[in-house]
Formats: structure tokens, C-alpha cells, sequence
């Protein structure tokens, strides 16, 4: 049971009287407004009532941060009215009372959590992560066309490395690329995780001869994760003898790492040159136009799977696309969460609601400490913390300062005071003009823009 309290003070006036709930909702209605109410209140139910508290229900864990974090006060207080001896509330989460529609979301959620469980499914391929449901933009086009060269004149790239960060489509090629050879030949698609898991496993059985024997069979053997072997030597070597016999036999080899071959550190360097000597390509983060085309893809299967349309606006659109982070995981989640959101308050969502709903995806993500943006922000541009702090006005310094605040007010939910605070007892309003001057710069000045979402992603990641 999930439960979020609120406590106040109560002068504790004994009274025995039961809520009448119904009356209590058209309280509700009477001192939110009848927007606030039928979009978040109405949706509350009285779970169980006792002399000084109530457990109320909710249908989900956003909905009950939503509404403690914008209506518990009040609605404590209108609860007194009707039960002085309330003094404290708490919130349950019900999801099997949900009468909502809240299907299509959960579908949507259950696909990309399908999509993860498949990456850890040993040698399943993911029939949705194919070539055509993969957009192509300035970033991935390099890699999403060796791909399909790869698979085009077999084992002419040999070994194919494509490394980038989390959540840029990594695995979505390798099984696209493992989809498209499967139809002709026997393909070997694992993470790397997985393959010492088959090999620890094979050890314990005493089963190595099946276990070389299983791999080395494959004519495509693809890779996933490979950053994963540093530092385990046993493994390093079971991995280079499959990968020199599976070469030998010019089978296909595709791999994919987090990190370029020759940053992968605590790794062979005889691996290290094998993984670089076919063809190594880089997949990017996504571009502001990628982010909108992805968008635009989700908004279209949207319709064709359900029939319906998932009613955003075109700035709601835009706005995603900018102010997301450059992780399109992330993006496809914000995107399902603003259409659910949208669907369950009957009313489009406004960029106000889109802003909140960013903040609280990044916040329940993680917690993000004003000092992580500092140090990042700091080292980001080879600059010392203490010049970040200081007074100094010159631009190199003042402009990461600005960078810093901004990321601040966006990423946590700090007030503007104690923002100042944090930047060596500087004023609100210092604070405010920064997030302004930044604001500005990420619409005119490309390479603001491109900086600050570099920062974003550094301070999100890890
Ligand atoms: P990585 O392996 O690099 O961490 P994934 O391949 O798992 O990233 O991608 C994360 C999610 O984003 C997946 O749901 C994937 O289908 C989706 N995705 C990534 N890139 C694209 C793209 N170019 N077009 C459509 N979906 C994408
Ligand atoms: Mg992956």
C-alpha cells in the first residue's frame, strides 16, 4: 500500500459524525471550480473514514503526487468543514477500481515493458522493433544505414559496432537487423549479460563443450550491451575465442556498447582491436526535428491501434520535442503519460500540465541536488566550482552560471529563494533573470540549446 500523509495541528474537538461523501464532492466542486474538480477530484473515493483521518483513494501514483502536491491543504480543509476532527489524510492507490480508460495507456506501458523483458529474453527477437518502425533522423542515419547495408552484403562490415548512449535505439537496430536475417539465416541475438549468465551456467554444468559448440554454430551472432564484459576477465576470454572462430567462419557479427571500442577501459586491447576492425558507427541523441518526427510516429500508430485520436496540440507536440530530454525512451514515456493524462481529465492537456507532468517524470525518476547540476555544469565546461560561484560577470563563466540555475529550476522542484541560496546568496530575482536569459538563448542560439541538453542528459544519466 502506497500512502502519502498530511499532517496539520489539529486542536482535536471530539465529534461523531460521519462524512457524507457525496456532499463532500460537491464541496469539492463548489471551492475548486468545476475544471479542478471533475478533472482530478471527482476521481477521489472515500476509502475508510476514522475519527481524526481519512484514507482516500486514487487511481494511480501520479494522480496521487498530482493531487497532494497541488490540493491536499485544501482539501483537508474543506473536510473540516464537514468533520472538525479530521486532521490528516492519506491517500491510497487503487488501480483496480479504475473506471477510467486507462487501457490504452497500460497497453502502451505494457509494450515498451514487453520491449525490455524481450532484450533480456535470451535469443528472442521483438517483431515490433524493426526497420520500419525505426525513424530516422540527423543522428541515427548513419548507423540505421549500415545496419541495413549489413544485413544487405553479409559479413562485408565485419564486426558492425554501433555504440551511443541510453535509450537512442541500440537494441532496436540489432533487432531490426536480427529480424530482417533471420528469414535466411541462423541468427544469435543476446546482451552480453546474458551470454555470461549461458557461460557461468555452462561452467557450473560442467557444459562448456555445448556452450562453444551453441554459440559458434550462429551465422549471425549479435551482441547487446557489450560494455558489460569489462573488468571480468574469465568472460573476456570465452568471448574472444567465440568471436575469432564465428569471424573465422565469416559469420555476421553486430555488437553494440555504450562507449566507443577504444574508451571501452578494463578491456583486452586484443578485443578492443577485433571490435574495431569492421566498421564502428556512433548513434546520437536525437535532434529537436527526430524527437517530433518519433512523436508524430507515436501519434499515428496511436490512431491505427486505437481508433481514436490521442488529442494533443500542436504546441503540447512542440514542447515535448524541446524540452524532453535527449533520450527517446524517456520521450515515448512522457508521450503515453501526457496522452493518458489527457484522456483522464477529459480535456487536452495546455503546456502547463505538459510542464508539470516533465517535471514529475524527471523528479520521480530521480532526485536531482542543485550540487549535481553544479559540479556537472562545472566540468561540463572545464571550469572550476568556485569561478561558477564567484562574482565574476565575464561571459565564460557567467554563462555556465545562468546554465546552472536554469537547470536548476527545471530539473528540481528548489524555489527560486533557495536557488539564489545555493549560488553563493544570490538574489531571487538574479536567479529569474537567468532562467529568462537562458530561456531566450535555447530558442535563438543553437548552441545553448544543444548545451543544455547535453547538460540535461549528463545530469539525468547515471
Ligand atoms: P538503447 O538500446 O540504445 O538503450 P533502445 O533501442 O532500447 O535504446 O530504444 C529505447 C526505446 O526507444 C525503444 O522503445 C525503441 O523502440 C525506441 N526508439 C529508439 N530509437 C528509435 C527510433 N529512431 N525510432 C523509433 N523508436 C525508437
Ligand atoms: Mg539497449
Amino acid at each position: 500500500m502506497e500512502k502519502v500523509s498530511l499532517k496539520i495541528n489539529s486542536k482535536s474537538p471530539l465529534e461523531e459524525k460521519h462524512l457524507n461523501w457525496d456532499s463532500v464532492q460537491r464541496s469539492f466542486d463548489r471551492s475548486f471550480g468545476s475544471e479542478i474538480y471533475s478533472s482530478w477530484l471527482k476521481h477521489i473515493s472515500l476509502i475508510k473514514e476514522f475519527n481524526d483521518y481519512v484514507i482516500l483513494g486514487v487511481k494511480t501514483r501520479f494522480f496521487r503526487d498530482w493531487i497532494t502536491s497541488r490540493y491536499a491543504d485544501k482539501i483537508l480543509s474543506e473536510l473540516k468543514k464537514h468533520k472538525l476532527s479530521i486532521s490528516r489524510i492519506e491517500f491510497k492507490i487503487e488501480p483496480e477500481n479504475s473506471a477510467i480508460k486507462t487501457q490504452f495507456s497500460e497497453n502502451l506501458m505494457n509494450k515498451v515493458s514487453d520491449i525490455k523483458n524481450s532484450i533480456m529474453n535470451y535469443n528472442r527477437l521483438n517483431p515490433n522493433l524493426n526497420f520500419d518502425s525505426f525513424v530516422v533522423g540527423k543522428s541515427n542515419n548513419l548507423s540505421f544505414l549500415s545496419a541495413k547495408k549489413a544485413c544487405n552484403q553479409l559479413s562485408r562490415y565485419n564486426p558492425l559496432f554501433i555504440y551511443g548512449g541510453v535509450g537512442l535505439g541500440k537494441t532496436h537496430l540489432l533487432n531490426a537487423i536480427g529480424l530482417e536475417l533471420s528469414k535466411n539465416n541462423k541468427v544469435m541475438f543476446i546482451s552480453a549479460e546474458r551470454f555470461m549468465y549461458q557461460f557461468i551456467k555452462s561452467i557450473k554444468k560442467n557444459e562448456m563443450v555445448s556452450f562453444k559448440d551453441y554459440f559458434r554454430k550462429a551465422n549471425v551472432f549479435i551482441i547487446d550491451d557489450i560494455q558489460f564484459i569489462r573488468g571480468k576477465e574469465a568472460l573476456q576470454e570465452e568471448f574472444f575465442h567465440t568471436f575469432n572462430s564465428l569471424f573465422d567462419q565469416s559469420s555476421q557479427i553486430v555488437i553494440s556498447s555504450d562507449r566507443a571500442p577504444n574508451k571501452l577501459d578494463r578491456v583486452q586491447d586484443r578485443i578492443k582491436s577485433r571490435l574495431s576492425g569492421g566498421l564502428v558507427v556512433d548513434i546520437g541523441a536525437p535532434d529537436y526535428d527526430l524527437k517530433l518526427k518519433i512523436l508524430r510516429k507515436r501519434i499515428h500508430d496511436y490512431q491505427s491501434s486505437f481508433k481514436e485520436n490521442p488529442d494533443l496540440q500542436e504546441d503540447v507536440i512542440n514542447y515535448i520535442a524541446k524540452y524532453s530530454n535527449s533520450n527517446i525512451r524517456e520521450l515515448i514515456g512522457i508521450f503515453n503519460r501526457v496522452v493518458a493524462f489527457g484522456k483522464m481529465s477529459k480535456k487536452p492537456l495546455n503546456i502547463n500540465d505538459c510542464k508539470i507532468i516533465l517535471k514529475d517524470v524527471y523528479n520521480s525518476n530521480k532526485v536531482i541536488s542543485i550540487d549535481k547540476i553544479q559540479t556537472v555544469t562545472s566540468n561540463f565546461f572545464s571550469i572550476s566550482l568556485t569561478d561558477m560561484l564567484s562574482p565574476r560577470r565575464s561571459r565564460p563563466l557567467a554563462r555556465p552560471r545562468q546554465m546552472a540555475m536554469y537547470l536548476a529550476k527545471k530539473l528540481t522542484s528548489r524555489s527560486l529563494p533557495e536557488i539564489g541560496r545555493r549560488f553563493a546568496n544570490r538574489d531571487h530575482t538574479t536567479v529569474i533573470h537567468a532562467v529568462k536569459t537562458i530561456e531566450k538563448l535555447i530558442d535563438n542560439n543553437d548552441e545553448i540549446r544543444k548545451n543544455i541538453e547535453e547538460l540535461k542528459s549528463l545530469i539525468l544519466s547515471d
